[in-house]
């Protein structure tokens, strides 16, 4: 069986982060949505418990995902489930050079761990969990970039 872990902060779950999975469950059999909190630096818009409940309620059709959270380096992760794939979503030239030298840099820690990258969709690309905060902040309507069925305006935030 194919496994694949998608990480990220999911500070929340967008359309766009929907999207990449969706593309992952194309190729892999099951894929692991992990949110990455810093243990020791409080922060974050919504808690990791409320991140993950946000993308189980988002996935809850979709029998292979498993959602989990995470500290630490997302290679550990990886080798403490066993699973050789990191999904990640590139959405400009920024992405991909922040992306291509940290997948090195795991490749390099772990020669088994393979990155594959996933483009964003063109209607997509400009959806980020920081225009969603900024939105939520200002009261405007955010469920235009939250995926179906979430209703993320139930949901505390920090
Ligand atoms: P991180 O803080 O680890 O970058 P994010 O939650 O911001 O976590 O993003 C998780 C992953 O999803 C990253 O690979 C990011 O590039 C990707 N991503 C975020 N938004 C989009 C989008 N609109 N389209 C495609 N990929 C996206």
């Amino acid at each position: 069986m194919r496994t694949a872990i998608f990480p990220g902060s999911f500070d929340p779950f967008t359309v766009g982060h929907y999207d990449v999975l969706e593309q992952a469950l194309k190729l892999f059999d099951k894929v692991i949505v992990a949110v990455g909190y810093n243990a020791t630096k409080k922060g974050g818009f919504f808690d990791p418990d409320t991140r993950v409940e946000i993308i189980k309620e988002a996935t809850a059709h979709l029998p292979n995902v498993e959602v989990c959270t995470y500290t630490g380096l997302t290679i550990k992760l990886c080798q403490k489930l066993g699973v050789n794939y990191i999904i990640r979503g590139l959405r400009t030239t920024t992405d991909f050079e922040l992306e291509s030298v940290i997948s090195q840099a795991n490749k390099k820690m772990d020669p088994q761990i393979n990155t594959i990258f996933i483009p964003a969709s063109q209607e997509y690309s400009f959806v980020s969990s920081t225009v969603v905060r900024d939105v939520l902040i200002h009261g405007g309507d955010a469920s235009l970039f939250i995926p179906n069925g979430v209703d993320i305006n139930k949901y505390k935030k920090i």
